[in-house]
């Protein structure tokens, strides 16, 4: 991606929370309970040591932050990017406390990460490192304490070997410890697509509300992992144009719009991202024009997902957002400074709390599951999907129009709200003294 322009925060963390004051105004809380959501409760960072295929050792830098867990254990995933550090690592992890909340899961907020590019890693040195960390981390995370999940640059396979070492060190059969995990060892049906599937079925209620045809709608989405690929193929399928698609290396534009399955398709036999068209297995080229990502985020759309790290619509760019509709399927794609100028531009936001927020809720499907030892059918992980977020989403729209505020503004009211009854169920000043002493 590209790096963070000037107006990026310098510090995260704290434009994170800058979110909640406002929302505290509508919340009806106590101060205590904004107050302690400005701490996390335990953060900790470890060395990890591992020896290169080389022969070498070098010691990589990991974390692990767990925000708060009042209304259940941290839950949160984890990423490999050479750019994590520890204010990001607790900006992200007050961000999964929140989302945990609106989704009303019963789950604090938790996330972690290494510092490293894993593109520069052997398959096998990727396995040591990360058995190494779950080494270091074991006794900070369990299923009843801190449950990890995949984030960027980490799959179900990494989530697998995490979840093996953990059983080896606990010499017990624990796959509720992490989720996001291959299939056969525990996972999900449907956890994969859940983050894409999510943010689809917001767009589908906002379409709703504005009675948009699908086939007349342009699409941009950044970033084509995971979360930017399973999204555009549930949106391509339902008939809207996809016209532009970026990767970290940059993007493609085509008026005509994508066949999403070839990209995909393309992307995965040769880890490009290409303009192509495929059928069986042949794919040909196909006329598109180059562009980066930043030309991508101020193209001429409807519908603007960014969908690959944060803090790529900043101050500096805000103003030249043309899309109406921005669903931030990234964490905090947008800063705090970027925001209000996009909302006095009519952009409407669909925040990123609630529009990414079917990853986790699947997770939580996937722990209930493995608590449970019985599994569900991929159409029931769905159409429990669908309940949740429709059900939020709603809930999300209508603080919005009630206090005529901006969908995230409102979506961190709900989070506040649950969180701050939670907290206050174990007793605020109100209750310790009524002035008697
Ligand atoms: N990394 C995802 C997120 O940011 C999923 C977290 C989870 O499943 O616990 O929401």
């Amino acid at each position: 991606m590209p790096t963070p322009s000037s107006a990026a925060p310098t510090n995260l963390f704290e434009d994170a929370l800058k979110n909640l004051d406002e929302a505290f105004a509508y919340a009806e809380i106590h101060p205590e309970a904004l107050e302690r959501l400005r701490h996390p409760r335990t953060s900790i960072e470890v060395s990890i040591p591992v020896r290169m295929d080389s022969g070498e050792i070098r010691v990589f830098r990991g974390y692990r932050v767990r925000h708060d867990d009042t209304r259940g254990p941290g839950k949160g995933g984890l990423r490999f990017h050479p750019k994590v550090d520890m204010n990001e690592v607790k900006a992200l992890a007050f961000w999964m406390t929140c989302k945990c909340a609106v989704m009303d899961l019963p789950f604090g907020g938790a996330k972690g990460g290494i510092e490293v590019d894993p593109k520069e890693l052997s398959k096998l040195e990727l396995e040591r490192l990360s058995r190494r960390f779950i080494h270091r981390i074991a006794d900070f995370i369990g299923p009843d304490l801190d449950v990890p999940a995949p984030d960027v640059y980490t799959n179900p396979m990494i989530m697998g070997w995490m979840m093996d070492e953990y059983c080896k060190f606990t010499r017990r059969h624990t796959p509720a410890v992490i989720t996001g995990k291959p299939i056969p060892l525990g996972g999900s049906l449907g956890r994969n697509e859940a983050t894409g599937r999510g943010a689809y079925f917001c767009i589908k209620e906002h379409e709703l509300h504005r009675g948009w045809d699908p086939k007349r709608t342009t699409v941009a989405v950044q970033g084509f992992g995971n979360a930017g690929q399973a999204v555009a193929q549930l949106l391509h399928a339902d008939g809207y144009q996809i016209v532009a698609v970026s990767d970290s290396r940059g993007g493609i534009y085509r008026k005509e719009g994508f066949h999403i399955p070839s990209l995909i398709q393309a992307k995965n036999d040769t880890r490009r991202l290409q303009a192509v068209y495929c059928q069986n297995k042949l794919c040909k080229l196909i006329e598109a024009d180059t562009i980066t990502n930043e030309e991508l985020l101020e193209l001429e759309v409807d519908i603007l997902i960014p969908a690959a790290l944060e803090n790529v619509i900043t101050e500096d760019n805000a103003d030249k957002i043309k899309a109406h509709t921005l669903v931030e399927v990234a964490n905090g794609p947008v800063t705090t400074g970027a925001s209000p100028i996009l909302t006095k531009n009519d952009v409407y936001i669909i925040p990123d709390i609630l529009a990414n927020a079917g990853g986790v809720t699947v997770s939580y499907f996937e722990w209930v599951q493995n608590r449970a030892g019985f599994y569900w059918t991929e159409e029931e992980v769905n159409k429990r999907l669908l309940v949740k977020m429709r059900t939020e989403f709603h809930n999300v729209y209508d603080i919005s129009l009630a206090h005529d505020i901006d969908m995230r503004t409102a979506a961190y009211v709900l989070a506040l709200k649950r969180i701050g009854e939670a907290l206050t169920a174990q007793g605020t000043k109100d209750y310790f003294f009524d002035g008697v002493v």
